[in-house]
């Protein structure tokens, strides 16, 4: 095995305190954590080394083995049993205050943006051309109102025994030099901190219902065929208080049975009798408001 540089590896001198070991590992490793780079080799494989300099230079005893044997005094599997530290935990191991403060902000149910809907509306080019105001029926799943949207049945909504209704647990883990908290949503109500004891019976535990929106839509005058309109704020609520997703109305214009358009043209085939295309005179065509005459020259 080559004979490896723990302390270029960490990027600091052979006199590095304690401290300036456990700050250079902790800089290198929160760049390189597998965590932060799925998937590249490279950082996985740098990450097993910092992680291994750091194994043997944050602890004295190995600093010392290694200061006179070199890495060669380890074996590979001196580093295998060795848990990664989590990329939270990286973060989280500066203390319990700090701890405490980053965690406050991310307690119980992870807030969700509702989905996007997307409605497809059939116009005539009459309407191209006039604009169109009409009501359209959006179904969508809205709040259970006889359970608020908990999916308990009123009455049977208890705190949840696991969590003791926080949402969350927590998990002191010690390694050798802070004490790391570990918080992770409760699975048991999924970071609600609430279980129902029996469920709604309008919503089936579900806490929504599928129902139907009717919302008035303003075509604008001119619009191309797969052009769109957004409604924000029109689609699937949020959940756990995120914001609602936006609702998509898609335009496509029916063919028209005389015209045909291209962008703000329209064009329309007409036959006109031998005479008329030799001598001129006048034709009626069609138009998309009406009849016009067409005065044919020779
Ligand atoms: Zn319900
Ligand atoms: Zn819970």
């Amino acid at each position: 095995m080559p004979e490896k540089d723990y302390y270029k590896i960490l990027g600091i001198g052979k006199n590095a305190s304690q401290d300036e070991i456990k700050k250079a590992f902790r800089q290198l490793a929160r760049k390189h954590h597998p965590d932060v780079n799925p998937g590249n080799k490279e950082a996985e494989e740098k990450f097993k080394e910092i992680n291994e300099a750091f194994q043997v230079l944050g602890n004295s005893e190995k600093r010392k083995q290694y200061d006179q044997f070199g890495s060669s005094g380890f074996k590979p599997q001196d580093f295998s049993g060795f848990r990664w530290p989590s990329f939270d935990d990286l973060f989280s191991d500066f203390g319990f205050g700090d701890i405490f403060d980053i965690f406050s902000g991310a307690r119980g149910a992870r807030e969700r943006e509702g989905a996007d809907l997307r409605y497809d509306i059939e116009i005539s080019l009459e309407d191209v051309f006039n604009g169109l105001t009409t009501k359209i029926e959006i179904p969508h799943f809205a709040k259970c109102s006889t359970c608020n949207g908990t999916g308990a049945k009123p009455g049977f909504l208890k705190e949840c025994s696991e969590c003791e209704g926080v949402g969350e647990i927590r998990r002191m883990q010690r390694n050798m030099f802070a004490n790391i908290i570990n918080v992770i949503p409760c699975m048991k109500c999924r970071g609600t901190g609430k279980i129902a004891t029996k469920l709604c019976e309008t919503c089936n535990g579900e806490g929504k219902i599928k129902k139907i929106k009717k919302i008035e839509v303003k075509i604008p005058k001119g619009i191309d065929d797969g052009q769109y309109l957004r409604i924000a704020d029109g689609g699937e609520l949020g959940e756990n208080g995120g914001p609602p997703g936006d609702l998509y109305i898609v335009v496509n214009i029916k063919e028209h049975k005389i015209f045909e358009r291209r962008e703000s043209d329209l064009f329309c085939n007409t036959t006109i009798d031998l005479s008329t295309a030799i001598l001129g005179g006048k034709i009626k065509i069609p138009t998309i408001d009406g009849k016009a005459k067409l005065l044919f020259l020779s």
